[in-house]
């Protein structure tokens, strides 16, 4: 054992750089737009672009309410589906890939993946990606780990199998009781942020909830049909996440 005068000075040093190596390391894992853990895409360079990306469908009611509204308005967005949520509403599934929008990963049952085990978070990705692939018939491209949260390995096997991990940069914030109201206060500040910094908007939503079919969305879906009207009126456009991927080389 060390034992010396000056132990309590690199022991302090030591405990610091232990807490900040700490710190870089759950932002690695848990801030959306970290890069340390490896490449995630977020936006496009058009800083006009948006897109809106719900998670955690398909989902009775809410999903079928949002594909009537994008097609209203023509209008395409990107649906991260849970794996279970995909086996149990297929049809509503396929119809959201018919309708022309973007689907994605978002694992099999939506655990926060920065903590499991190897096996678990290769299950979670695989068990989704065959879920979608053999219901939809086609290939998957995209990920969306559940929270955002991710390490070096989730990264690895998304890319394995094929799909660049997508993060956000805007949240509404729509699993808190806030209401239509809340969710576009939330929604209209992240996107005055983003025209401040010059960039384009992901707008992180839901369409479901991640722990039982039928959760209500309404208020998401409120807040939707307002941006439908309001975001084009400022010379926004709505895009697919999948428009950004090209921009990454
Ligand atoms: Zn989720």
């Amino acid at each position: 054992m060390l034992v010396s005068s000056s132990l309590a000075g690199p022991l302090i040093a030591g405990g610091v750089t232990l807490a900040a190596a700490a710190a870089v390391v759950t932002n690695a894992a848990l801030l959306p737009g970290s890069q340390i853990f490896g490449q995630t895409l977020i936006v496009g360079s058009d800083p006009k672009q948006v897109a809106l990306t719900f998670d955690d469908g398909p989902n009775d009611r809410d999903t079928e309410v949002l594909l009537d509204l994008f097609a209203e308005h023509q209008v395409r967005a990107t649906f991260f589906m849970i794996g279970r949520f995909v086996l149990q509403r297929k049809d509503l599934a396929r119809r959201v890939l018919a309708a022309g929008h973007v689907v994605g990963n978002h694992t099999m049952t939506h655990p926060w993946l920065a903590w499991q085990s190897g096996t678990r978070i290769r299950e979670e990705l695989y068990g989704c990606h065959a879920a979608l692939q053999d219901t939809l018939g086609a290939p998957v491209r995209y990920f969306r780990p559940p929270h955002g949260a991710r390490r070096p390995l989730v990264l690895r096997l998304a890319r394995e199998l094929g799909m660049q991990t997508v993060q956000w940069n805007v949240m509404g914030k729509d699993w808190l009781p806030i209401g239509v109201e809340g969710v576009l206060r939330n929604v209209r500040r992240g996107l005055s942020h983003c025209a401040r910094r010059g960039v384009a908007a992901n707008i992180l939503l839901h369409d479901g909830g991640d722990r039982a079919l039928g959760t209500d969305r309404s208020a998401t879906v409120g807040a939707v049909r307002s941006l439908l009207a309001e975001l084009p009126a400022q010379g926004h456009q709505f895009v697919g996440v999948d428009r950004w991927v090209a921009e990454l080389g």
